[in-house]
């Protein structure tokens, strides 16, 4: 059986970020990361952004270039896929290899939720997850005219923004009644749904899909609940993923949605550590609730905090949540969450397409939404940290720089 001191499950954002920060902290054990795709970790934000529309190659999302992995003696082990943990002989299975480990760290993203309905696995129903995904619709967009999306969060939004760039027909389908409702408030929402039907994207809200026609093998339509047909060469799906721990629960490791972690990324497992999108915490916050967070932000601190603990140093998770999208023109920038905001103050004019949304809850500045505003985004992170009451006033008035806003 092969050992590794370090073993990382998963060569994504979060494993990467784990093995760069293992050896930029002096650690000399050997370290080996497993991962089921085919490449070394590479960056999957621009896989709906400027990937998917050409504008980068796949070199150039590459988290480091290939020979960063052997030059600092990080063995990859790729397109291989753990099945089992055994935390008590401290090995995982992948193929019909067994490998051991001292500590394990499990960082396995998510896999995308798709749809169940009539029609949901034909071969031009997409999701946008891997490099592998975008590959496949991107060789077929020169002989297609109509998509659908079904999603209206992030990911779906991104890709409309692309193909309608691309020319082609889409229609957006959301089921709730606007866009974005898991993640931002409404006034964004409303923003970037006009934005998207200025730009030609037939986005519909509350829209209640039944299932997809199949074709001679192919999707052709999208079938409503109402009975409408919506012609289609290719659906795209963004609704989400589940994420990835079938093997460590199996373990018994303690989870529901995701993998529960402690403040250093601890599982319930013995020298077993989880990080990014498939780790549950209890994050500041969110007032402490356990919520996964799926972003590259995440996936990199969690990922520093549980190598700090391997090498004995205590530093607890408190990092501050942050996120982008990029969309037609619009650099969206997020930083804080939202959710149980109880007051929203709308700083500049999205007719200006250059504003933020803060949101508030108790007074106190708890995130911001900013919209081609990168100066209130900076400003706004110290704000969010201290938990401050500002003065309302003041934050509405886009005269007055963030960080000079004064206590209520
Ligand atoms: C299209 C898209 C756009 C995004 N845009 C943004 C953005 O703008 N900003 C932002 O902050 N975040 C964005 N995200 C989210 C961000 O990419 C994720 O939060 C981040 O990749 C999480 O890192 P991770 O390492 O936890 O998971 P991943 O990066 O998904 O890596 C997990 C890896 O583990 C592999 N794996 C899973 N199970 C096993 C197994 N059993 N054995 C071996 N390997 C396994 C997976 O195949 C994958 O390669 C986007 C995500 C997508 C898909």
């Amino acid at each position: 059986m092969s050992y590794y001191d370090v073993l990382i499950v998963g060569a994504g954002h979060a494993g990467a970020q784990a093995a760069i920060a293992l050896r930029q902290l002096g650690f000399e054990g050997s370290v080996a990361m497993i991962g089921d795709e085919q490449y070394p970790p590479y960056e999957r934000p621009p896989l709906s952004k400027e990937y998917f529309a050409g504008e980068k190659t796949f070199e150039r999302i590459l988290i480091r270039p290939a020979s960063f992995w052997e030059e600092r003696n990080i063995d990859m082990l790729l397109g291989r896929r753990v099945k089992s943990v055994d935390p008590e002989g401290k090995f995982v299975t992948a193929g019909d290899a067994e490998i051991g480990y001292g500590k394990l760290i499990w960082c396995t993203g998510g896999s995308p939720r798709m749809l169940t309905c009539n029609g949901a696995d034909a071969p031009n129903v997409h999701a946008v997850r891997r490099r592998d995904d975008v590959d496949a619709m991107m060789a077929k967009l020169d002989t297609i005219n109509h998509v659908t999306v079904i999603g209206g969060g992030y990911i779906g939004l991104e890709a409309a923004a692309v193909l309608s760039k691309f020319g082609k027909k889409v229609v957006l389908l959301e089921a709730l009644d606007r866009v974005l409702a898991r993640v931002a408030g409404e006034d964004l929402s409303r923003f970037y749904e006009a934005e998207h039907r200025a730009h030609g994207v037939d986005l519909r809200t509350g829209a209640k899909m039944d299932c997809i026609e199949v074709t001679d093998g192919v999707a052709t339509a999208v079938l409503m609940q109402d009975g409408e047909r919506i012609e289609t060469d290719m659906v795209i799906v963004g609704i989400g993923i589940i994420p990835e721990t079938g093997p460590l629960v199996a373990a018994g490791a303690a989870g529901g949605n995701g993998v529960d972690v402690d403040e250093f990324c601890r599982t319930s497992l013995p020298d077993i550590y989880a990080v990014g999108d498939c780790a549950a915490h209890e994050n500041d916050f969110a007032r402490g609730a356990r919520i996964r967070l799926e972003s590259v932000q995440n996936a990199n601190d969690q990922a520093k905090t549980a190598v700090t603990h391997i090498l004995g140093k205590e530093e607890p998770y408190h990092a501050v949540p942050w996120f982008w999208s990029n969309q037609y023109d619009l650099k969206l920038q997020t930083v804080g969450l939202s959710t149980g905001h109880d007051q929203t103050i709308l700083r500049g004019d999205p007719a200006a397409r250059s504003f933020s949304v803060l949101y508030l809850r108790g007074g106190k500045l708890i995130a911001l939404d900013c919209v081609n505003a990168v100066k209130d985004y900076v400003q706004g992170r110290a704000h969010v940290v201290s938990g401050a009451v500002l003065d309302q006033a003041q934050l509405a008035d886009p005269a007055v720089p963030l960080k000079e806003v004064g206590l209520a």
